[in-house]
């Protein structure tokens, strides 16, 4: 089995023994936000509490990428969701090419492999491959 790392850390978390989105929740203005940041990114306060994210979001916009774009092959599908009425963010979604994806699909989080990474190993004086997990939406 390959060596696995996140690509990004501090963005998916463990809810009961399962991943989870985890983003920020201001106390000041009680907006949520994702993904983390330092400061909150409607009132610049600090005083911001991690909690985790649902694991479904709706669709506003998607496109279909037929152009390689690295790591990933084409075709490939991009979506812009919101995530719990009041997080915007964009993400892959994973599906058969005959499967559409239009405005006010839901779609469900998953958490797994996006692609593999090939980083040479100082140690052992060879290249190994490594398993980038984050997360990209199915449809329901
Ligand atoms: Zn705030």
């Amino acid at each position: 089995m390959n060596k696995q790392r996140y690509f990004k850390e501090g963005i998916i978390g463990d809810r009961n023994g399962t991943p989870a989105l985890m983003g920020r929740h201001c106390t000041d203005c009680g907006k949520k936000s994702f993904p983390p940041t330092e400061l909150c990114p409607y009132c610049a306060s600090d005083k911001l509490e991690t909690v985790f994210l649902g694991d479904e979001v709706t669709v506003l916009a998607a496109t279909t990428t037929r152009a390689p774009v690295p790591p990933y092959d084409p075709p490939f599908t991009l979506a812009i969701v919101d995530m719990e009425d009041e997080i915007r963010t964009i993400g892959r979604v994973e599906k058969d090419e005959d499967v559409m994806v239009r405005k006010g699909d839901r779609l469900a989080v998953k958490f797994g492999k996006l692609y593999e990474e090939t980083v040479f190993n100082k140690k052992t004086k060879a290249n190994e491959t490594i398993d980038v997990i984050g997360y990209y939406f199915v449809p329901k």
